[in-house]
């Protein structure tokens, strides 16, 4: 997306919306310039992407991530992975009457379908850590975050672990979603969400993976459809992403958790004034920022921040 409309929306340290801010009114992003919001028509349209895939092809905006080829244990590649369970899941998609496809590193600029997911496998390093996480874009449409939910349901109805708290901000802010930075990304209106399955150093979930890729198809068909149950194409709102306004921490300072409840452990805590930009929020009125020195989200309650 262009600078214009990042200074529009204040993406980056609008520090005057704090002073008027309101906690809890979101801005929608209707009518981004240079993407339509109307209602797909024809057969379900879904982008199935082997994370880093074709990487090589990314384009000049993207040169520095040509190099992100991924995870290995020895000659086992994180790429074969994520592109035999895509190909399972393109075909069995396919035979169920959907129209999907394979969906290269270097996303079509301001490609649009149903739903998008990319398929990942994680780290080799850490031989103790395993099971699947997902996550959503920053600042999700209802759809996306629906997606991810359906996709959090079908893996925990297979029995793996969670990589629980594991979602790191590469994966919240991927390039392939970055519509606020590249073109070549996703629509914003493209329901998305990215899928680490499970960990390569892990001999586990590396055996699993690399014996039984139709396993994860399978999950991932089962938060495929489960997600589609409910869609309905006309209701275009349910695709805008959510823009918040900025907040401040409040008289007291704020804490930031790592999850959004008060038991969580604190990650971080915040002086008063201090300027927080939510990048997602929960029930119960808890707000998500980004922390740069944690490379993460987290979590941060109303009650300490400063209102209207
Ligand atoms: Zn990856």
């Amino acid at each position: 997306m262009t600078a214009a409309v990042i200074g529009l929306y204040g993406f980056a340290g609008a520090r005057d919306a704090a002073a008027m801010a309101t906690i809890g009114v979101p801005e929608p992003l209707r009518g981004l310039p240079g993407y339509s919001l109307e209602a797909l028509e024809g057969p379900i349209k879904i982008g199935i992407q082997p994370g880093h895939w074709r990487i090589d092809e990314l384009p000049d905006e993207q040169a520095r991530l040509r190099t992100s080829t991924g995870a290995a244990f020895g000659s086992l590649r994180e790429l074969d992975l994520n592109l035999a369970v895509s190909r399972i899941l393109v075909d069995r998609l396919n035979a169920e009457g959907y129209a999907a496809e394979l969906v290269p590193a270097a996303v079509p600029a301001g490609y649009r379908a149903d739903l998008f997911v990319s398929v990942h496998a994680d780290r080799a390093d850490r031989p103790d850590r395993r099971g699947w996480k997902l996550s959503p874009p920053w600042r999700p449409s209802a759809e996306s975050r629906r997606l991810a939910e359906a996709m959090a349901e079908a893996f925990r109805a297979s029995g793996l672990p969670e990589d629980q708290g594991g979602v790191t901000a590469n994966m919240r802010g991927y390039f392939g979603f970055s519509w606020w930075r590249f073109s070549n990304a996703l629509s914003p209106y493209t329901p998305a969400v990215l899928v680490e399955m499970g960990f390569l150093g892990n001999p586990e979930d590396r055996a699993r993976m690399r014996d039984n890729p139709a396993f994860y198809a399978g999950i991932l068909l089962e938060g495929v459809r489960s997600f589609l149950e409910e869609s309905d194409r006309d209701d275009l709102d349910a695709l805008v992403p959510v823009l918040y306004r900025g907040v401040s921490a409040g008289p007291g300072g704020a804490a930031g958790r790592a999850s959004p409840s008060f038991g969580s452990a604190v990650l971080e805590r915040y002086p008063p004034g201090r300027y927080l930009n939510p990048v997602d929020s929960s029930e119960g009125g808890w707000f998500e920022v980004f922390s740069r020195p944690l490379r993460r989200g987290v979590w941060v309650h109303e009650s300490e921040l400063d209102g209207e």
